[in-house]
């Protein structure tokens, strides 16, 4: 097999197409792992809030019963007060009386703090309820995103990866693992030297190897900085050529 230039820069040329299309759709799967994380997280943090919420709720409840039943001893107390025979017993009354409306006053206190926290509660329950509505639709948007590219891709891959699969068979077989470990670090691994220069690394080449490159039409040159494979600049690769 004859070792020229035109074969690897068509891969190269595939290889370009093929990457584009795996970079359009590269960073949308990822996406759709985040937006559903982020939704698992804010129906978390929902129930979270909720549950706070309910304690809350059901502390009030029970505060209001009890806030009533001591208004109804502390009444009680009070008429008691007016049937006791001596001072002793009245003082017994008077204690209990003032322990009442401490323990009213203390519950009422907590049950305002409480009230402020539950409409606070509510505040933030509804923009995280919002932020999950959000995250949800754009999820949706993703989807449709991924849909719309697999299957405008769909074809075209399919049709490059065959055409790839081809030109691999073209290509002298030292010269395509030269290709293929140059691209395992970088990903276009062969470039066309434009202006006496690598276009990968964009330095100039040496007046000589574009002299030599000229000469000698089957050598395979490399750029002396950056490693990638050098397409002549007269060697050029169009869509129809590919077939
Ligand atoms: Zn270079």
């Amino acid at each position: 097999m004859e070792i020229s230039v035109l074969p690897i820069a068509k891969l190269a040329f595939v290889d370009k197409i093929l990457d584009e299309y795996k970079d359009d759709m590269g960073g949308l799967p990822e996406s759709i792992k985040v937006k559903e994380s982020e939704i698992l997280n804010a129906k978390k943090t929902i129930s979270e809030t909720e549950q706070i919420l309910s304690d809350i709720q059901e502390f009030v409840a029970t505060a209001k019963k009890t806030l009533v039943s001591l208004k109804e001893r502390e009444d009680k107390l009070t008429k008691q007060q007016f049937l006791v025979r001596n001072n002793k017993e009245s003082d017994l009354i008077l204690t209990e009386i003032n322990n009442i409306k401490n323990e009213h006053g203390n519950l009422s206190a907590k049950m305002r703090s409480e009230g402020r926290k539950e409409e606070n509660l509510l505040q933030l329950l509804e923009k995280q309820k919002q932020a999950l509505v959000d995250a949800e639709e754009e999820l949706i948007s993703l989807h449709k995103q991924y849909e719309l590219v697999a299957e405008e891709q769909g074809d075209d891959t399919a049709k490059y990866t065959r055409i790839r699969k081809k030109l691999k068979l073209q290509v002298d077989e030292a010269l395509y693992d030269r290709y293929s470990r140059i691209r395992m670090r970088i990903t276009d691994a062969a470039v066309t030297v434009k202006r006496d220069s690598c276009t990968g690394c964009y330095r100039a080449i040496p007046k000589q190897i574009i002299v030599e490159m000229r000469n000698q039409p089957n050598r395979i040159f490399e750029c002396e900085h950056c490693g990638r494979l050098l397409i002549p600049e007269w060697v050029e690769v169009k869509e129809e050529d590919l077939e």
